[in-house]
Parts: structure tokens; C-alpha cells; sequence
């Protein structure tokens, strides 16, 4: 009996042990997530400060990509040429043929770890307690998707058509978990992929490309199989997506942006996560200190720019007559520290670039009712490094209440009862994830039955979906077409077709 207990989760040292081997760490039926860097261990915090040490100390590295960038139409006809003669012998393979490949694409991701955390601090002003993470997830899409492509061999009486070739369009807020999780599963779908990186992420793509090819190569085959094309902003975006090579597009990004895919190809296969304007609910039953520590989680770590950020909080009945839960938000939010990734003790870095439109005006106007529990402040001459804000009277209909903002921001908002809550809180166009504090039975069925969203957390944060544990896919105006989640069971199937298998004779 004593050998079929688990040995404990050991601490992973980075900096002096070997990664453990998925195929080690599997336990029947389960599948295990690649453990984050533990900082307790202090070799760890060593290695960590070594990463940061090639950091620039406050300017993001400019992308210098130039070597890569497809110049014009030619150029680009090639690369879907390439890809579409590779895509047809990767698809030929069976599931199981391409599982290793992808499980060699985890271990190739896992060993590059030290590498993406750099980029994406260089690149991005992305904390290391951010990016970790985000490796850990990238690792994990490989070794999780690789499983569901063995599973496409086994179902009874059709069988799975892949696509051949599948563009991917990442963001540039997790610039390594969401190209590397939407490639992998293409590719374990039977799929050559092209992949544009978001041009204000464009090395740290080509970092996850180059540690993707590895695993190909190591495998026999052909890194040709993944295309790496960086265009800039204003590129040649269109002749990518409205490609007649191409049978698929992921996306992730703005809503607007899939919608401008559509208008290149009204026809055009679009897997898209989208935009999102995110709220928790605080109830008076919750647990205040773990309520302020998750929303200021929620809000501000990356400086708040994910899709899956809280950009409010809905304080319901005496939670919100109170100033107490304000009060704790107030001082776990001045105690944050804002600066460049560079410095290890940074909690809230940069934002991506110097805030305009929509983001500029969150930070600096108020609209009717409303007044600044902290008034954000940019912290020096980059337009960067900004303080975050917390306004408060946000109201009903309002445009802080319906507008995504992306960046350092949050709104309080008050309700007399729960289901006033749930109703301001589905009140907006999209529904990506969504959050209760409470620690009351009833009222948790009552939220269950009623929010709108993809991503439901409860006593959580709302950011951070976990591979198999928490697939993450939006609802609403948050998705755009098969609208299956990400890291959970039938992605791969949104990215091929079916044929019946022939009757046997
Ligand atoms: N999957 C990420 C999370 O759960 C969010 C992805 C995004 O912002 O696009 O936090």
C-alpha cells in the first residue's frame, strides 16, 4: 500500500534540479499541472534575480524583429505555400504519433523557462511572478493537448479531419501561455500553424516559436511546419486572414478585432476569446481580508491589462454601507508597489504602452456621481508607470460600468441586494469571468443560477485559469465562433471536422 501513496509534492528548485518529467508526474486519471517557481526556496529567488539582472532597468526593450518581418505578398504566398505542404503530413499522422511531439514541446518550453521570463519583463514589463505562471501554462497546454490528440483517435465510427493550415493571432499580455497554448493545439488537432505575435510582443514570440522548433526537429519533423511571420501594425493583416490556404483563425484580442477579421472574410472559421469587463461581487457574509486581497489581485496584477481582469467590484447591502471593506481595499491598494520588472520587489509593472483613447480617459475623468478613492497618477516621464486608481459611485448604464478599459483601474459600485448585483454585474456586453465573495450557501446557489459569463470564481480571483482545472472561454460578446474553451476537453475539436467512418463490410 505504502507505494501507491503519492510522495509528497516536492518544492522545485529551479536553479539546481531538473524539471520532473510529465510522463513522471502522471498519476492514473489525473493530470498534473507544471508546478510555478516556488520563491520560498531561496536558490530559486537567486535564479530569479539572475533572470532579472539582463532586464533593462526601465525602458521595454524595442522588438527588433526586423530579420523576421514578411516584407510584402510574395513573401507571405510563400510561407502559406510552406505551410500547407507541411500541414498535409503532419495531418496524415495519427493522434498518438503526434502526442510525442507535443509532449517534447512541453519539456523544449519547460527548459526555455529562464529565457521567456526575460523576454517577457524585457518586451512586455511583465513581473516574473506573472510570467512564471504563464510558463507553467504553456507547459502544460503541450502536455494537456498532446493527451486530447491521442483521444481523437479513438472515437467510435467518424473520424477527425484535420484542418491544414490554422493562422494564429495572440495578444500581447501573455505573450507565451496564449501563442503557445492556440499553436499546440492546432498542431495536436493535425494543423500546420502560421502565427503572427502581437507586434509589441513579437520576440517574445519568436522565443516560444524557436523553443517549439527544437521539439520538431528532435522529433524529425520539419520545423517548416510552424510559420513564424511578424508584420507590423499596419501589415498585411488582411491578405493573411482572407488567405484562401487558410481554413481556420484563432484569435485572441479586442472584439473589434474579430469583427474586422469577419469583414476580410465573412466565411472565415474564427475561434475567438474576446474582450471582457469583469466584476466580483462582495457580499457582507464574505471573508473581508481574502475579499480585498483577490479583487486587488484581480484588478492590478499586470497592471490589469487581461481580458479576465476585474474592472469592478459590487459591494451588496451593509459591505457596501460600511466603510470598512473601502477602507481595507484603500490600504491594500497604496501598499501595492508600482515600478519596472527589473526591481524584484515591483507587485504592479508598466502598462504596454503611454495610455490613450479609452484607457486615458478611465485614468483621468470621472463620470456623473462618481469621485476617486485613489486618483492614478503617472509615476515618472515614460507615460508608462502609472499608480493604480480606484473610483467610486460608479453607476448603473454608466460608461465606466460597460466599457472595458485595460489597465490599472477599478470601479466600486453598491447594491442593495445580491440579485441587484447579479444584474449590474450581467448588465454588460460581454462575459468573460466573474467572481462572488461570500460565505453564505444560498446566496452562492442564487449567483450559480444567474451570472453570465464563461469563467466563474468564487472566494478566487477571477484571472488565472488553470489548464484542464479551469478551461477558460468566454460567453457572450467575450467569444466569437466555436466558442470552446481553451484547456479543456473539446478544443481540439473546434479546430477540425468529422467524417463518417466508412460502414465495415
Ligand atoms: N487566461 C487568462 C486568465 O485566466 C486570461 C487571458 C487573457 O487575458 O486573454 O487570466
Amino acid at each position: 500500500l505504502d507505494d501507491e501513496v503519492p510522495a509528497p509534492k516536492r518544492r522545485q528548485d529551479r536553479a539546481h534540479q531538473e524539471p520532473q518529467p510529465f510522463a513522471e508526474r502522471v498519476t492514473p486519471g489525473g493530470f498534473p499541472n507544471t508546478p510555478d517557481t516556488d520563491p520560498a526556496v531561496p536558490a530559486n529567488r537567486a535564479w530569479g534575480r539572475q533572470i532579472l539582472a539582463r532586464v533593462p532597468g526601465s525602458t521595454l526593450g524595442e522588438a527588433a524583429v526586423a530579420a523576421a518581418m514578411v516584407p510584402d505578398e510574395e513573401a507571405l504566398e510563400t510561407v502559406m505555400a510552406t505551410a500547407a505542404e507541411h500541414g498535409k503530413a503532419w495531418g496524415a499522422l495519427s493522434g498518438a504519433e503526434r502526442a510525442e511531439v507535443l509532449h517534447r514541446a512541453g519539456a523544449a518550453l519547460e527548459a526555455a523557462r529562464a529565457r521567456l521570463l526575460e523576454v517577457m519583463a524585457a518586451e512586455t514589463g511583465k513581473t516574473l511572478d506573472q510570467g512564471d505562471p504563464e510558463v507553467s501554462e504553456a507547459v502544460d497546454f503541450a502536455h494537456y493537448y498532446a493527451e486530447c490528440a491521442r483521444e481523437l483517435d479513438a472515437v467510435d465510427g467518424a473520424r477527425f479531419l484535420p484542418s491544414k493550415v490554422t493562422v494564429v493571432t495572440p495578444p500581447w499580455n501573455f505573450p507565451v501561455a496564449i501563442p503557445a497554448g492556440s499553436t499546440l493545439a492546432a498542431l495536436a488537432a493535425g494543423s500546420a500553424v502560421v502565427i503572427k505575435p502581437a507586434h509589441q510582443a513579437s520576440r517574445c514570440g519568436a522565443v516560444m516559436v524557436e523553443a517549439l522548433w527544437e521539439a520538431l526537429q528532435q522529433s524529425g519533423v520539419p520545423r517548416e511546419l510552424v510559420q513564424l511571420v511578424q508584420l507590423s501594425e499596419q501589415g498585411l493583416g488582411r491578405q493573411l486572414i482572407a488567405h484562401p490556404e487558410v481554413d481556420r483563425v484563432v484569435l485572441t484580442g479586442a472584439y473589434e478585432t474579430a469583427a474586422l477579421f469577419r469583414s476580410f472574410r465573412p466565411d472565415l472559421p474564427l475561434l475567438a476569446e474576446t474582450s471582457g469587463k469583469n466584476a466580483i461581487i462582495v457580499t457582507p457574509s464574505a471573508d473581508f481580508d481574502l475579499a480585498a486581497r483577490d479583487v486587488v489581485q484581480s484588478a492590478f496584477s499586470h497592471a490589469g491589462q487581461k481580458c479576465s481582469a476585474a474592472s469592478l467590484v459590487i459591494l451588496v447591502g451593509s459591505a457596501a454601507r460600511s466603510p470598512r471593506f473601502r477602507n481595507q481595499l484603500v490600504d491594500a491598494v497604496t501598499s501595492l508597489k508600482v515600478g519596472y520588472p527589473a526591481d524584484a520587489t515591483t507587485q504592479m509593472g508598466p502598462v504596454i504602452e503611454p495610455p490613450r483613447g479609452k484607457l486615458l480617459s478611465g485614468l483621468t475623468t470621472l463620470g456623473d456621481g462618481e469621485s476617486w478613492l485613489l486618483k492614478p497618477v503617472p509615476l515618472d516621464g515614460s507615460g508608462r508607470l502609472w499608480s493604480p486608481g480606484v473610483r467610486t459611485g460608479v453607476r448603473r448604464g454608466s460608461h465606466y460600468h460597460q466599457t472595458e478599459f485595460f489597465g490599472p483601474i477599478l470601479g466600486v459600485m453598491t447594491a442593495k441586494t445580491l440579485e441587484e448585483a447579479v444584474e449590474m454585474q450581467n448588465e454588460v456586453d460581454y462575459g468573460l469571468t466573474a467572481g462572488l465573495h461570500s460565505l453564505d450557501g444560498q446566496e452562492l446557489d442564487y449567483w450559480l443560477q444567474h451570472v453570465q459569463a464563461g469563467n466563474l470564481y468564487v472566494n478566487r480571483g477571477v484571472t488565472g485559469a488553470i489548464v484542464r482545472r479551469q478551461p477558460f472561454g468566454g460567453w457572450k460578446k467575450s467569444a466569437v465562433g466555436a466558442g470552446t474553451k481553451a484547456g479543456g476537453p473539446n478544443y481540439l475539436i473546434g479546430l477540425g471536422g468529422w467524417e463518417s467512418a466508412p460502414a465495415a463490410a
